[in-house]
């Protein structure tokens, strides 16, 4: 499908759709083209742009939700890990090693204190701090 913007004697504007330019030079030169408001047919195609329909149009699909998805990993980690809060690097080591009691856990973390456990080879994961993210 393809919109052109038209306008009829009467200055009234409106949108047609067709098959093809064919389509619609052909309805119009057989004067099948009418205004919706006035059913004029004097009208003219405004040469202000036209856009291109197709059935998958690029609006129809939602676009994958970045944030969206941040927050259900935030909520997924809030519902099944411990918040450790600031003791999260000693408690991360303690786990890793033996002390404490394996289990999933969160908390805030120094970029310092990520490297050394990283370093150390204790599985972290880095997640966005959801509350300083904007839409
Ligand atoms: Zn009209």
């Amino acid at each position: 499908m393809i919109s052109f913007d038209i306008q009829c004697a009467n200055g009234h504007l409106f949108e047609g759709y067709f098959k093809d330019y064919d389509a619609f030079d052909k309805q119009l030169n057989a004067g099948l083209v009418e205004c919706p408001l006035c059913n004029s047919r004097e009208i003219k195609r405004l040469f202000t742009g036209c856009s291109i329909q197709t059935n998958n149009s690029f609006s129809d699909k939602k676009q994958p939700a970045f944030f969206e998805m941040i927050r259900m990993v935030e909520s997924y980690i809030k519902q099944h890990f411990e918040n450790v809060g600031n003791e999260f690097p000693e408690v991360a080591r303690a786990i890793y090693y033996g002390i404490e009691e394996e289990r999933n856990i969160y908390g805030t973390a120094s970029h310092e204190d990520m490297e050394e456990l990283l370093d150390e080879g204790i599985p972290i994961l880095p997640v966005p701090k959801i509350d300083d993210v904007e839409q």
